[in-house]
């Protein structure tokens, strides 16, 4: 009775602050951060680097202290810049045939070993899905030796409709194409190939192009550390050609693939690389702030607020515009950062846990900065009771629902329910879990080291309009605005939406900071056995 009494209490004083989250800084903070000066957010450039000094300078206005390296805020991430020259060459050896494959055309791909001219000619083995999943009974490799060898294979996971099976429709992990490279890694391979279709990748060519096209970062590697020397993609069709040069074709592969009595199939071919890359040291960090919990026992634990806060810097123009400002990704997620950070630090009870405030950097470049933390972790996983991550806010209004996948799957959902009925919103199903958005995220590589992690999302559902109004407005800003130099900030736009979802966040934060023992993820889950490894049971 004395402790409820006590949660209750603190949710009541925590009331009013929660309510002093106000919509003119949130935007003032992505004003600035959008604006032109700040040169599109670019990882290891000037506008970067003053995005994390602003984010650093506003965490310490509002009384939040430095988490990071010697005192600072910044946590400093030694990312390496990887720009795969058009010259790049791979073809396929056999039959007395060669197959030449064109860059960008036909393939894309890079060394992952982090050197300027990478060369390889090794055989060819398809591995269907190059799954290994114990607890599916399901193992695509069959005991193979596949060292110093490429594997080719499609990404995604075998069909399921039964949640316990592959998580059903949704897709885990599993069926990810980087869980593929970490696999191929592991058991020893030289590189792998993934044979693009529309259907397995969940989106076309044209997305696999655009991204593996450009300077992508890495963490720098360690003296010694292995890495695979290609990952990359062909074409359909690419595929197609190369199959066929070993009697076989992408259909066929893809329905054995299916089949848990798969076995992998030894092409009969070579492939054979040539990948120039430029490469440099990207000189970026996490921006990370603290503010202490109130319980000298507790407070060496935390709660985690993230938003990525990097994005594109300047890149082929569009209209004459070269600078992707990235306002809605992700100004507006940093702004609700430093607005949560600010009602927090004011507030005259602190809850019992600590809360972690990170602006991470490099997201799209594939999550670096978000994986670089969960590797060297401020807080210990394993002391860490949630990690909630701001992506991508559209200032169009407010929202009757919210969207929080993968909250469901961890022991805090009945708070997170709480604070959705406190705030009259909705919790609403992700629309396509098939598409595995849940991997595409910041909170993914806390949630891979065992935390329970998820985003908050904007729903569709807006107040006074009529059905399918949001969807239809995000329909158009993805098609016009996403990743384009026209992403910037615009005075009509209305913050009342972003306003209720960090206030929604706030609530669930300081509720999960108040808890009596650590949140974890349910029974069966994908990332329980990291939780446990972490070290809450
Ligand atoms: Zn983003």
């Amino acid at each position: 009775m004395k402790k409820l009494f006590l949660f209750l209490s603190l949710a009541g004083l925590a009331a009013a602050q929660i309510q002093d989250i106000s919509g003119q800084r949130i935007r003032a903070h992505v004003k600035f951060l959008a604006s032109d000066l700040l040169e599109g957010r670019g990882p290891g450039t000037r506008g970067g680097q003053l995005a994390t000094e602003y984010l650093a300078a506003q965490f310490a206005l509002v009384g939040a202290k430095p988490a990071g390296g010697n005192g600072t805020y910044f946590q400093k991430v030694p990312l390496v810049g990887l720009e795969p020259q058009p010259d790049s060459q791979l073809s396929a050896r056999g039959k007395g045939r060669a197959i030449p494959l064109g860059w960008l055309e036909d393939f894309v791909g890079v060394s992952q070993r982090q050197k300027p001219l990478e060369q390889f000619d090794a055989e060819a083995i398809f591995v269907g899905h190059g799954i290994v999943a114990p607890e599916f009974q399901w193992d695509d490799f069959k005991g193979a030796d596949v060292r110093g060898k490429m594997l080719v294979l499609f990404t995604n996971e075998p069909d399921s409709t039964d949640p316990r099976f592959f998580g059903g429709r949704a897709l885990t992990y599993y069926g990810r194409w980087t869980c593929k490279y970490e696999q191929a890694l592991r058991m020893g391979a030289l590189g792998v190939v993934i044979i693009h279709t529309t259907p397995t990748a969940g989106y076309g060519w044209n997305v696999v192009k655009n991204s593996w096209g450009r300077e992508q970062p890495f963490v720098k590697l360690a003296a010694g550390e292995p890495a695979l020397a290609f990952a990359g993609w062909v074409t359909s069709a690419a595929g197609e050609k190369l199959l066929a040069l070993s009697g076989h074709s992408v259909e066929e592969l893809l329905k054995a693939s299916n089949s848990r009595d798969f076995r992998p199939v030894p092409l009969g071919l070579r492939l054979r690389g040539r990948l120039p890359a430029k490469i440099r040291e990207l000189d970026t960090a996490n921006v990370a702030a603290i503010v202490e919990g109130s319980d000298p026992e507790l407070k060496g634990q935390a709660v985690i607020f993230s938003a990525h806060w990097d994005h594109l810097g300047i890149g082929a123009p569009v209209n004459g515009d070269s600078i992707y400002n990235g306002a809605v990704d992700n100004a507006t997620g940093c702004a609700m950062l430093i607005e949560i950070a600010r009602a927090w630090a004011a507030l005259e009870q602190k809850p019992r846990r600590s809360v972690l405030f990170l602006a991470v950097t490099a997201e799209e470049g594939g999550l670096r900065g978000s994986e670089y933390y969960a590797e060297h972790a401020i807080i210990p996983p394993g002391k860490t009771a949630l990690a909630l991550n701001y992506d991508a806010f559209y200032p169009f209004g407010r929202a009757r629902d919210v969207v929080v996948s993968g909250a469901e799957r961890t022991t805090v959902f009945p708070l997170v329910e709480e604070a959705a009925r406190r705030l009259n919103l909705e919790i609403k199903p992700d629309a396509r879990p098939e598409q595995g958005s849940y991997y595409r995220s910041d909170h993914f590589p806390l949630a891979k080291a065992g935390i329970p992690a998820f985003s908050i999302h904007m729903g569709t559902e807006f107040a006074g309009k009529p059905a399918g109004y949001g969807e239809q407005l995000f329909r158009e800003f993805n098609a016009q605005h996403y990743h384009q130099p026209s992403d910037e900030y615009r005075e009509d736009w209305d913050f009342s939406g972003l306003i209720e979802l960090a206030r929604f966040g706030m609530l669930l934060g300081v509720n999960a900071a108040n808890l009596e023992t650590l949140p974890s993820w349910k029974p069966g889950d994908e990332f329980l056995p990291a939780r446990e490894k972490s070290g809450v049971k």
